[in-house]
């Protein structure tokens, strides 16, 4: 519509222009101001034109509300572009993606063996792990134009809309092929279709469905999808010739998010105290996105304290605030329940130690986000196994709080909500997926009311009331050194891993 205004301005000044000009060389006299009118419509015709012209160009092909990013294509300014060097770790994910990328390249030399390009590459994995970085890096590698767009902004009420926005999309891609065309969320549109059928959903999927099946090796275009639940995507998307390569993007190990932290502190200035190691020892299970963010907060704490440099103090600090959450400045927190939260955070300190759970890294009882205390635990490697001993463990150390406010107040508390939904959970997950419970090695439906329910029930409830007996006969046996942990922290406040190590020591 737009553009259609812009061009029908255009013609009217064109007209007008030709007009004057005409007039003005009939009767130079007659026509005194000419000159100066024929010169402001020139100027209006040429910023016509050039918005014209701008509009053609393809910015409103795809609707605005859809964000589309596009890397330089070859011989332009690439150093905006994202390259494998920006990726850290993943190189299973790399080694997997670097045949795409020579694909894309070297076209003919497939075409020529009659190998078809891989069409679809779906990445799978939970928030901020990369997904998209690394999508945007096949691009760069590739040097080929790269086209984002979120699944949820293809979902529209009115029947066709999404369908004709995937349109637009492959559209753009093949216009600037070779092309890398993402999609974000990619469950928004590609899940599961049903009987209660969505009309407007379902299209949308079979547009990007014919799409896929549309484009050939000429084109030159892979999509690649993102979703953090492939278990809700429809059979017919992940079918060969489609999604057909599926890669898992996990959060990192230790060593990626030691890399990670490299790569997101290499613009920045370190103080020498700085240990990128020991960070990453003591942020186990964060994604990519909040080590970068972990990095920025430090940058952003180190400008608010007008240091040259970025230390280890600022990193700690943004450790926690980004993990637990912002110091809670002027909080009055009445004496007695600063008591409570010592004797709590001490009880999960000295269940974890005496259980031989995670090394505790710092202990607080200085309110941060929702948190009245927490305890922050480092790791020295990554598990990927965990035996049923060290599951009760875990769970025990999560009891371990509640079980010292009992022992020492004989009250309990609101604090430990969060500490019984994680024991809850694990204990469910030991029933029902893992088989270690005394049901056996079988699976249960958990969610699902049925017969066996109360039975599962049943068995939950025995393994977190046999963990807090267990946990509170730990706490009654060394009731000593928890009085100690507890007084400590008290005063402190905040305890390190070394000092706790100290005091039981003693
Ligand atoms: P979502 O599933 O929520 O869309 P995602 O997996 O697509 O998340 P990204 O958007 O790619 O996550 O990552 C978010 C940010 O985290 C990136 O911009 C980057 O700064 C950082 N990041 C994540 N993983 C890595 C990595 N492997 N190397 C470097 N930076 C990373």
């Amino acid at each position: 519509m737009r553009k259609k205004i812009i061009f029908w301005c255009l013609i009217c000044s064109v007209a007008m222009m030709a007009s004057m000009l005409t007039a003005y060389s009939h009767s130079k006299e007659d026509f005194a101001g000419g000159p100066g009118l024929i010169g402001m419509l020139v100027i209006t015709t040429a910023a016509l034109l050039i918005y014209y012209l701008k509009l053609d160009s393809g910015a409103e092909l795809v609707p605005a509300a859809m964000k589309i990013k596009e890397q330089k294509k070859k011989g332009e300014d690439t150093t905006k572009s994202v390259t494998f060097k920006d990726v850290a770790g993943l190189d299973e994910v790399k080694e997997e993606l670097s045949e795409v990328i020579d694909f894309i390249k070297n076209v003919e030399k497939y075409k020529k063996m009659g190998a078809k390009i891989p069409k679809g590459v779906l990445f799978h994995g939970p928030p901020g792990t990369g997904k998209t970085l690394m999508a945007s890096a096949i691009a760069g590698e590739s040097n080929s134009h790269f086209v984002y767009a979120s699944g949820s902004e293809f979902v529209e009420k009115y029947v066709g809309v999404g369908a004709s926005r995937i349109r637009e999309v492959f559209e753009k891609a093949k216009k600037n092929s070779p092309a890398v065309v993402f999609i974000d969320e990619i469950d928004a549109i590609g899940s599961i279709r049903n009987a209660d059928n969505n009309s407007e959903k379902d299209q949308t999927l079979n547009q990007l469905l014919v799409e896929m099946d549309g484009f050939n090796t000429n084109d030159n275009i892979v999509i690649v999808g993102a979703t953090n639940r492939i278990d809700m995507l429809d059979p017919a998307l992940l079918r060969p010739g489609r999604f057909d390569r599926h890669m898992f993007i996990g959060n990192p190990n230790v060593r990626a998010r030691e890399e990670i932290l490299k790569v997101h502190t290499r613009n920045k200035p370190l103080g020498e105290d700085v240990d990128i190691s020991s960070i990453a020892r003591k942020t186990h299970g964060v994604s990519g996105a909040h080590l970068a963010s972990i990095a920025n907060e430090a940058a952003i704490l180190a400008v608010r304290k007008n240091k040259t440099k970025i230390t280890n103090e600022e990193f700690c600090q943004a450790i926690e605030r980004v993990l637990i959450g912002l110091q809670l400045k002027n909080t009055s927190v009445m004496e007695k329940e600063k008591r409570v939260v010592a004797y709590h955070e001490a009880g999960h300190a000295l269940i974890g130690r005496i259980l031989k759970n995670s090394p505790v890294e710092k202990i607080s009882i200085v309110p941060r986000g929702q948190a009245m205390g927490y305890v922050l635990n480092s790791t020295d490697e990554d598990r990927y196994l965990h035996t049923r001993d060290e599951l009760y463990n875990k769970i025990c150390t999560l009891l371990g709080g509640r079980a010292a406010e009992e022992i020492v107040f004989r009250e309990i508390t609101t604090g430990a909500k969060d500490d019984l939904g994680k024991a809850n959970e694990i204990a469910q997950q030991m029933v029902c997926e893992l088989g270690m419970s005394d049901l056996g090695n079988r699976v249960y439906k958990c969610h699902q009311n049925g017969e066996t329910k109360p039975m599962v029930e049943r068995e939950i409830k025995r393994i977190i009331d046999m963990s807090y007996k267990k946990t509170k006969d730990i706490i009654l046996d060394n009731s000593e050194l928890l009085e100690k942990i507890a007084s400590e922290l008290f005063h402190k406040e905040t305890l390190t891993g070394k000092e706790l190590e100290a005091i039981c020591n003693f």
